[in-house]
Order: C-alpha cells, then sequence, then structure tokens
C-alpha cells in the first residue's frame, strides 16, 4: 500500500525542461527504511518459499503491465529526467519490460554446481536468497536501473528495500502501483522515496539488510563501502566512467560516424557507458573532426516533447557542474569545436536547463577534463598514432567501465580488448546489451558484476553440502 512519510515532510520534484516543480515526493528517513525492512522481513518467509515458476509468473505480470501502460511510464520518465519522450519510449521503459522478463526466465534456468568425491562423498551447493536486500539506483536512467536491480532480487526470492533518486522519482512510483495492481504479496518490494543521505544512508547502515545493490557515482560508492563494511554487508558497486572511443583509420567510417555522435550525446550524455574520450588515429583524424563538429551542429536540442536530438539535463545544479566543467576545460587550454554554453529554449520551455552538445579538443590525455567524469554532452577529441600510445591514453584514467574499439581488423581489436582496462569492451558498436552478459566495471568504476547469472549469484549465497557414501 502507499504510505506518507513519518516525517511528514516532502521535496519538490522538478520538471528539468520548465525548470518548474511539478510534484512532490516524501522525505522519508530511517524510520521509514525500519517499517520497510521489517514489511519486508516478514515477507521473507513465505516470498523465499514460493516456487521459481510463481515468482517468475508476478515478473512476468508487472512486466507486461508496465508494457501496457508504456506511453504513460514514457511520458512520466521524459518528465522527470528531461529525456525525449521518444528515447523514454523507445529505450528506457522497453528496457525496464525487459529486466522484468529477462529475470522471469533467468531464475528458472539457474542452477548450481556438485562435485564427486569418488568413493568416499558427493557435494553440492545450495544457492538460497540473502533475506532483505537493498537496492539504491541514479537518476540517469530511471526505471530501467531500478528494475535491473529489483527484478533479479525478487526472482532470487529476496525480498527488496528500493530507493529510486529523489531527483526522479515517479516511475519508481508508477511501478509501485503496478505491484499493488499485480497482486505483489505485501512486503516483498518496499519503495522508499527521499533523498540519498538520510534514507539511502539509513539503508547501508542498517543491520538487517543483508546486501547493497548500488549504481550511482563513485564519492557515493565510496561512502556507502565505508558504512556497509563493519556490517560485512554483500556490495555490489556500478560507479562512474570515463570512457574511451578508439577510433582506427580502418574503420567502417560511416557507422562509425553516427554511432559516435550517439555514443557522445545519447540521453544528454548522461549514461555512464558514453564514450567521453574520443581517440582518432592521426590520418583520419581532420577527417573525423570535420565530420563530427558538423553533425553534432546539426543536433537539435529542446522540448523533450518533441523529435529532438537533446532534451533538458537532469537538474540545475548538474547543469552548472557540467557549464563549470566546461570552463575547467578551457582554462586547461582547450578549444570549443562546437557548443560549449547552455540553450535558451522558446516557449514552455524557455527556464529549462538546456546544455549544447560540446566537443572540445587540444588538451592532454592527463589533465581534469580528461580525468574526471563530467557525465553530460561534453566530449574531447584527440589523435594518437600507435596502438600502444592510444592504450596507454585509455588506461590512464581511474575508471575501467566500458570502451568502444572501431576497427577492421580483427588481430588488432582482439589485441587492444585483452589489454584495456575496462569491464566492457564494445568492438564496432556501443550499447548493444544482451542481458545475460556480465556487466560491471573495473578500478573505481565499480565492485562485482550486475546481469546474467552473475547477479543471481550476488542476490544469493552458496553453501555447500557434503554428503559421505556409506
Ligand atoms: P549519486 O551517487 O549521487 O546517487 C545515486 C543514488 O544514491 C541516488 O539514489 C542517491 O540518492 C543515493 N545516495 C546519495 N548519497 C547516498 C548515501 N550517502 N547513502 C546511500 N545512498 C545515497 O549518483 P547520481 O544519481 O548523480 O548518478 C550519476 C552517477 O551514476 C554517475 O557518476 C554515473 O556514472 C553513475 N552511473 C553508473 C552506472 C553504472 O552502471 N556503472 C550507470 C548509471 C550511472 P539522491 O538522489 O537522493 O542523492
Amino acid at each position: 500500500r502507499l504510505v506518507g512519510p513519518t516525517s511528514r515532510q516532502t521535496i519538490p520534484n522538478y520538471d528539468p525542461a520548465t525548470g518548474r516543480t511539478y510534484s512532490t515526493i516524501p522525505d522519508s528517513d530511517h524510520r521509514d527504511i525500519e517499517k520497510a525492512y521489517s514489511a519486508a522481513e516478514k515477507a521473507f518467509s513465505s516470498w523465499s518459499r514460493l516456487p521459481v515458476q510463481d515468482r517468475a509468473k508476478y515478473l512476468d505480470n508487472i512486466a507486461r503491465a508496465i508494457d501496457k501502460n508504456l506511453k504513460v511510464f514514457a511520458q512520466a520518465e521524459s518528465r522527470d529526467n528531461g529525456k525525449p519522450v521518444w528515447l523514454a519510449t523507445k529505450v528506457d521503459i522497453p528496457r525496464a519490460v525487459a529486466n522484468f522478463r529477462f529475470f522471469a526466465q533467468a531464475i528458472t534456468q539457474f542452477g548450481s554446481e556438485s562435485f564427486s568425491m569418488p568413493g568416499e562423498a558427493i557435494n553440492y551447493t545450495l544457492r538460497q536468497p540473502l533475506g532483505v536486500v537493498g537496492c539504491i539506483s541514479p537518476w540517469n536512467l530511471p526505471l530501467y536501473l531500478f528494475t535491473w536491480k529489483i527484478a533479479p532480487a525478487l526472482a532470487a526470492g529476496n525480498t527488496v528495500v528500493a530507493k529510486p533518486s529523489e531527483v526522479t522519482p515517479m516511475t519508481a512510483f508508477l511501478l509501485s502501483k503496478i505491484c499493488i495492481e499485480c497482486g505483489l504479496p505485501k512486503g516483498v518490494l518496499n519503495i522508499v522515496h527521499g533523498f540519498g543521505h538520510k534514507a539511502g544512508d539509513a539503508m547501508s547502515v542498517h543491520p538487517g539488510i543483508k546486501a547493497i545493490s548500488f549504481t550511482g557515482g563513485t564519492a557515493t560508492g565510496r561512502i556507502i563501502a565505508a558504512k556497509a563494511a563493519p556490517l560485512f554487508k554483500k556490495l555490489s558497486l556500478e560507479l562512474g566512467g570515463k570512457n574511451p572511443n578508439i577510433i582506427f583509420a580502418d574503420a567502417d567510417y560511416d557507422k562509425m560516424l553516427s554511432t559516435t555522435i550517439r555514443s557522445s550525446f545519447a540521453n544528454q550524455g548522461q549514461i555512464c557507458l558514453c564514450g567521453s574520450r574520443i581517440f582518432v588515429e592521426e590520418k583520419l583524424y581532420t577527417k573525423f573532426r570535420a565530420d563530427f563538429v558538423k553533425r553534432t551542429k546539426n543536433l537539435v536540442v529542446g522540448d523533450p516533447k518533441k523529435k529532438v536530438d537533446l532534451g533538458a539535463v537532469v537538474s540545475e545544479d548538474h547543469m552548472n557542474k557540467i557549464l563549470s566543467k566546461i570552463e575547467t576545460a578551457v582554462g586547461e587550454g582547450g578549444r570549443i569545436l562546437a557548443g560549449g554554453k547552455r540553450i535558451r529554449v522558446s516557449g514552455r520551455c524557455r527556464e529549462g536547463w538546456f546544455v549544447e552538445p560540446t566537443i572540445i579538443e587540444g588538451l592532454p590525455f592527463n589533465c581534469l577534463t580528461n580525468q574526471e567524469e563530467i557525465f553530460g554532452p561534453v566530449v574531447t577529441v584527440m589523435p594518437f598514432k600507435t596502438e600502444e600510445e592510444v592504450l596507454d591514453y585509455a588506461n590512464s584514467v581511474s575508471y575501467g567501465l566500458s570502451s568502444t574499439i572501431w576497427t577492421q581488423n580483427i588481430d588488432r581489436a582482439n589485441r587492444m580488448a585483452e589489454k584495456i582496462e575496462a569491464g566492457i569492451v564494445w568492438i564496432n558498436c556501443w550499447l548493444l546489451r544482451d542481458l545475460r552478459t556480465p556487466f560491471g566495471g573495473v578500478k573505481h568504476s565499480g565492485v562485482g558484476r550486475e546481469g546474467g547469472f552473475e547477479v543471481l549469484r550476488f542476490f544469493t549465497e552458496p553453501k555447500n553440502v557434503c554428503i559421505k557414501y556409506i
């Protein structure tokens, strides 16, 4: 059921395209997390004992209900986040549906190993749900990432306390209504709205919450890890990125150029997987630069309800952060080839938070701009001569989430894939996802993997059972 926050306080919720408040959300705190936990704890025994097919059926029904309301969800996601409605319709909401559908199936195929000690004993592994687990997600792909955690956690038999970002709460709220309509048993999923430093923090330090699956910034991940470690909670951290997009002269040019526009600016550049550092082989650099700048200048930024390429960035604070990072880049000697400024969109969006897609050139690989995540529509372009040189540049950052390599030379592609420090390597493509694959980063981009059976392993505890032959 839907309940108000214990504090009776609310937080304003903004429409980034207009800059105006359009709803309020509960300002929950540790008391609400306690209530959510206790509901989840009560529900655990019966939920975890349900046959997997029954749990899968609930997930399938939720998927179907979201799908039926695709338009409503997409419009809500767009209004809350500033992304174009078409993008939420094509990507965000269908992926949330796919997350529930995928884990409804995956759990029915999830098994465990056994080891025979001939003549002596047999060992098998029981994989049991953890109990009550916590899911905390960010604002860039709100329902997409929220359900990417919740679906496997529930499928594996856990009960869940989940907090969406307070910046984009709306589709999580709609999801809670759908779960009620679908008859998901009471206490199985508890969605708590509120600030990270209050409600999120209360989850990290709650002794009964056995695991936290978190996606968000590296700095927040560090705080959560420090708080959860003394309680020996299981942690899965999906954090920031500063991903290289490496383009060799033998790339399929047209495909590469169109994909690079997407990998640079999709969702206003607010995807942890965006390729924000573009390295181009020297002999292709001049041509690429001219074409990339031209295509970028043609991108339409505006009202997310219209057929635009980019909508608004998520908040005023975030817009100012992006603009200050552009200033830093100029201070470091960067030349702006395209964009660089806030855009004032006419009509209903004139107070909205829009930033031009921005390309910066002339910066060394090791300057702040090329080392720190910007998480907006801002990329740098840099020439390189050799494979070794570009590998050094690519691996010079503290992050290691994803990478993209454009080449038709399969040997080079394999060599690069082996040496690049990243959890994901896309060769001649970007953001092509198969939900069975491990998803996550190395270095400061995270700990652990989501997706496929990896996440089902995370959300279960293996127990070794050893039976002696008589
Ligand atoms: P934040 O780290 O600011 O927030 C993520 C979530 O954590 C929000 O729900 C937030 O709540 C909550 N939170 C904040 N502080 C705490 C705390 N002390 N304890 C517990 N929870 C807390 O990230 P953003 O929302 O700004 O998202 C952008 C970041 O996410 C980028 O760095 C991006 O790279 C990363 N990201 C990583 C992905 C990956 O798969 N590796 C995918 C997508 C994004 P609140 O909103 O109230 O602050």
